[in-house]
Formats: structure tokens, C-alpha cells, sequence
């Protein structure tokens, strides 16, 4: 793909995404796009000075009175700062899972609500209900299960379970979709692209791997990435239920369609889910996108930025 190309994708992109600003010189979407000739109209466009971007509000205008006033964001970087660069994508793109996911639509952030303890779901889901592990006592113990696990044929195709890893009492656990293919061959959870990408946006928000743990829906991989079928999800569920009871995380961050339907028990499409706080049997859950979806969609890094600034929020209210 030349420049021209590329910025032509990056246009149509944006303009599918109802986003009209093309912050760069001032031009609109439509303007720029008319100037390459990737639309009719040929006009000569009119530079204008940008206008400002309309912004989720970070935090409501007055704390009600019986709550203390909301934490300040401790993430100082920009959302740029997890940016891939797009050459090198096109070098080392890898075939990901949960890359299907639906263009964002513009949310708001209702930080109001959710101080005020508003939340949109409450998610029990089938997960904690009779499950056959509730009395495995440490995660040690559960990843020693995970790792002979039988219980679906995913076991025949991979090499390694991968059960997860991190802060045995996070304050956040992250949620995933399956291992790929690096997750396969190490046995560790998001270490490839996708894994430095996610390393990336947890650093923007002033967090470690270490700090987090970092699991999936599916401890084994589907072969080629396919998508996890619904007897593997039942099979394997358990085992997230039980983790999330033992790490007691303050927010679950699900990436990607996959995670959050899972976990929220809902065919309701990314789009719609992000942006707001969930609850997953009583724990605040945030939905966003899957990192190797960003991968493929630059233009979602920003909806992406705003979901894990929220995400970072509950758990500083939480704290
Ligand atoms: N994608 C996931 O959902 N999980 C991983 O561990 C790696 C890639």
C-alpha cells in the first residue's frame, strides 16, 4: 500500500466512524478525501481551522455529597503512545483471533451514573453457579488442573494450556479470548503482537503485566484461530469463574466481543457494550476492544483509550 492508499483507508475509515475532522491541517474528511479524488465532487477544499473535539467528560461537573470526589486519572501518556506503527504492522500481522468486531459508535461515558452506582448490567452469567471447582483453594493449584485439562478435544491440537499469569491479587484482571500462537508455544497469555500491544495500553495507564492478571475464556488454542465453539466455552468457564473468585479483582477489563459476551452472558454487539461499567457478579466490568482488532483498526485506538482511562477509574474508586 503507498501513502496515498494508506491515507485513503485511514479517510474512508474515519468517515465510517462519523468522524468528520481530519485534525491534521484543518481539512474535513469529506474535503480531503475530495482533494485525493477518492470521492467525486472535486472541489477545491477550503482549509478551516479545526474545531475542537467534542470529549467524554472525565468527571462529573459535582460529586454528590455522600461520595468522595472521584480520583483523579493517574495516566499521564496519550493514546498515541500504544499506537502501532503501520508499517511495521504490515510486516508482522499475524492471523489473531477476535478480530471481527463492530466499528465503534460514539459513547459517552456516564461518569455521573457510575459514581452515583449506576451500571448498566448485572451479569451472573452461568459461570459461579455449580462449579466443579469452587473447592480448589489457589490459582497454583487451578493452573495445575488447566494444565491436564480434558475436559473438551482443544487439548489434542495444542501444546501448551495456557492458564494465565499475573498478581495473584490483582486489582485488575484482563480477559481475553484463547491463546494464538505464541500464547500456544509458551503457555503464557498474550505474548505475541496483540500480548505487546495490551503491554502497551496497561503502561499507558500506569500498569504492569505484573500488576494485572491476564487470562482468557479458553486455555487452549482453537486450531488456526477458529472461533471458540459453545461446548469449549461451557467446558472451559469454570475455570475463569473460579479465577476471577480467587483473585477478587476491583475491575475486569474483557477485550474484545468474545470476552464480554461471554462474561456479560449477551449477544449485545462491542459497540454497545463499551463505554459503560458492567458488573460480572458484582465486580465492575469494562468492555473494549480486542488489542489484535486495534492491530487491524488504528482508528479504534482512541473508543480503546477511553474504555481503559474508565477502566482505570473504577479501580481507583474502587481503592
Ligand atoms: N488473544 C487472546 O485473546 N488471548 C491471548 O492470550 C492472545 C491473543
Amino acid at each position: 500500500m503507498d501513502a496515498k492508499e494508506r491515507l485513503r483507508a485511514y479517510l474512508e475509515q474515519r468517515r465510517e466512524l462519523g468522524e468528520s475532522d481530519f485534525l491534521l491541517d484543518g481539512l474535513s474528511v469529506e474535503e480531503a478525501m475530495r482533494a485525493l479524488g477518492a470521492i467525486g465532487g472535486g472541489a477545491t477544499p477550503t482549509p478551516r481551522p479545526p474545531r475542537p473535539r467534542p470529549q467524554a467528560p472525565l468527571t462529573p461537573s459535582a460529586p454528590p455529597p455522600d461520595r468522595a470526589p472521584e480520583p483523579e486519572v493517574r495516566a499521564t501518556r496519550t493514546p498515541v503512545e500504544f499506537e502501532p506503527d503501520p508499517d511495521e504492522l504490515e510486516e508482522q500481522a499475524e492471523p489473531a483471533p477476535d478480530v471481527r468486531e463492530e466499528s465503534p459508535r460514539e459513547v459517552t461515558v456516564d461518569m455521573k451514573a457510575f459514581t452515583q452506582g449506576l451500571v448498566v448490567g448485572q451479569a451472573n452469567g452461568g459461570l459461579f453457579e455449580d462449579n466443579p471447582f469452587s473447592s480448589v483453594r489457589s490459582l497454583k493449584a487451578l493452573a495445575e488442573i488447566i494444565e491436564k485439562c480434558t475436559r473438551c478435544p482443544l487439548y489434542k491440537t495444542a501444546t501448551h494450556a495456557v492458564p494465565g499469569e499475573g498478581a495473584a491479587k490483582a486489582d485488575m484482571m484482563i480477559v481475553g479470548e484463547a491463546p494464538g500462537a505464541n500464547e500456544d508455544e509458551t503457555g503464557r497469555p498474550f505474548v505475541g503482537q496483540a500480548g505487546q500491544l495490551l503491554t502497551k495500553i496497561l503502561a499507558a495507564i500506569d500498569l504492569t503485566r505484573e500488576d494485572v492478571f491476564i487470562a482468557n475464556v479458553l486455555k487452549h488454542r482453537p486450531p488456526g484461530n477458529r472461533d471458540p465453539k459453545p461446548n469449549e466455552v461451557e467446558a472451559c468457564s469454570p475455570y475463569l469463574a473460579r479465577q476471577i473468585q480467587l483473585v477478587k479483582p476491583k475491575v475486569i477489563l474483557a477485550l474484545g466481543t468474545f470476552a464480554a459476551q461471554t462474561l456479560l452472558d449477551t449477544k449485545t454487539p462491542i459497540g454497545k457494550l463499551r463505554g459503560a461499567v458492567h458488573r460480572y457478579h458484582g465486580v465492575p466490568l469494562v468492555v473494549t476492544y480486542h488489542p489484535a482488532a486495534l492491530l487491524r483498526n488504528p482508528a479504534w485506538k482512541r473508543p480503546t483509550w477511553e474504555d481503559v482511562k474508565l477502566a482505570r477509574r473504577v479501580l481507583d474508586t474502587a481503592k
